[in-house]
């Protein structure tokens, strides 16, 4: 029999899982409280956030989520894993790429005093370096 759950991951934002068994509902819970809890921009804390998926130049594409208010658009960045099935938002430091370690080196002390994790809950405005 499956038992079904309703999530909220933010104020505009609910999922309905379903499994089978406690353990996969947990698993499904836990996918969309990881992937899709971003109530509000870890920068500034505004509330409204955009889900946002930008191709790319080859063949990959760019998993966002971007702050709505004009004067901070701060993002947070996805990665996909490589078998293509999951997706996790960028919050420590190993998660970035060298190329995004390199533009993002004046987060690299906040994240190893603080077990690896980045800055604004990952959140960051582009620097042009
Ligand atoms: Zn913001």
């Amino acid at each position: 029999m499956a038992i079904t759950a309703r999530v909220k991951a933010s104020d505009n934002l609910w999922f309905d899982v379903s499994a089978d068994t406690e353990p996969e509902l947990f698993k499904q819970v836990a996918r969309v409280q990881e992937v899709f809890s971003v109530a509000k921009c870890g920068m500034c804390g505004c509330k409204d956030v955009k889900f946002v998926v930008r191709t790319a130049a080859k063949k990959s594409k760019w998993l966002e989520v971007v702050c709505q208010d004009i004067g901070c658009k701060a993002k947070l960045v996805y990665s996909t894993t490589e078998d293509n099935n999951f997706v996790y938002p960028k919050i420590r430091w190993d998660h970035l790429s060298d190329a995004q370690k390199e533009q993002r080196k004046d987060e690299q002390e906040y994240a190893e005093k603080h077990n690896g994790f980045l800055p604004n809950n990952g959140f960051f405005k582009f620097k042009s370096s």
